[in-house]
């Protein structure tokens, strides 16, 4: 089955509702034991693909790319060709918990500061007592070491999460994804943080006024740099057009 993409700088990203990704490409896949691998990106990480051509070359080995960040709707909007939903990594990640917990699969979570991870797998066992954790490891780890691919291997995982923010998580994924023979393989920030508990995300009325990068920033002021690139992101997309 074909799907619609949105090409964005050179990034190709997913055009679909949520509930059709789920029904159509991600639930069938992990019913038959398949293999995925999933970028959700936002105007950060397309700016960094375009700046760093080995970066680019790992998300275009992606099978889909979601767009993450209201930043990449309203770029889609500008250039004519509406991308039909925002697809946030964390929304990904926590409705798939739910899915691999009812359906019996399996989950490795990987990534995020030791305290951060327990705390994330403490809260993710009172919320999901049923789920099955494959295992876990914290994120700080050399990109090579063969230790911790073999320990996420052993677990025979269903769904891996990666939570090493970008681009580690992507290079992560991309250098030990042939080493495996199923699962759904998603890079997902800072989630395992908010989840734990440590960074707050932005409320619900926020996120509706596209405000969640704003939110972001108040928490977190020393991400000031990264959020320039988001108006980069915003004047380059506007000069490719006009
Ligand atoms: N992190 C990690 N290993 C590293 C660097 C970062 O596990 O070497 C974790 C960090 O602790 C945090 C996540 O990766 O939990 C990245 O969070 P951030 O909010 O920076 O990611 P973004 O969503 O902005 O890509």
């Amino acid at each position: 089955m074909s799907y619609k993409h949105v090409n964005i700088m050179d990034v190709s990203f997913l055009n679909i509702e949520r509930k059709e990704l789920f029904q159509t490409i991600i639930y069938p896949s992990l019913q038959k034991q398949g293999k995925q691998f999933f970028v959700t990106a936002n105007p950060e990480i397309v700016m960094l693909a375009n700046e760093k051509p080995a970066y680019k070359a790992m998300i275009k080995q992606a099978d889909y790319v979601l767009p993450d960040g209201a930043g990449i709707v309203i770029a889609s909007k500008l250039i004519g060709n509406s991308i039909v939903e925002r697809i946030p990594g964390f929304e990904v990640m926590t409705h798939l918990i739910g899915y691999a917990e009812e359906n019996g699969l399996s989950c490795y979570f990987l990534g995020a500061h030791q305290e951060v991870i327990e705390a994330f797998i403490k809260r993710i066992k009172t919320l999901h007592p049923n789920l099955l954790i494959a295992g876990y490891h914290n994120g700080f780890f050399d990109l090579d070491d063969p230790n911790i691919v073999e320990h996420v291997k052993k677990a025979n995982p269903d769904l891996v999460f990666v939570a090493l923010g970008s681009p580690r998580q992507e290079q992560w994924i991309t250098k030990h994804y042939h080493q495996f023979d199923k699962g759904l393989f998603m890079g997902v920030g800072g989630s395992f943080d908010v989840v734990a508990g440590k960074v707050k995300r932005a409320p619900e009325s926020w996120i509706k006024l596209n405000l969640e990068w704003l939110y972001r920033l108040l928490q977190q002021p020393f991400r000031w740099k990264r959020m320039l690139k988001v108006f980069q992101f915003m004047f380059r997309v506007l000069i490719r057009k006009y």
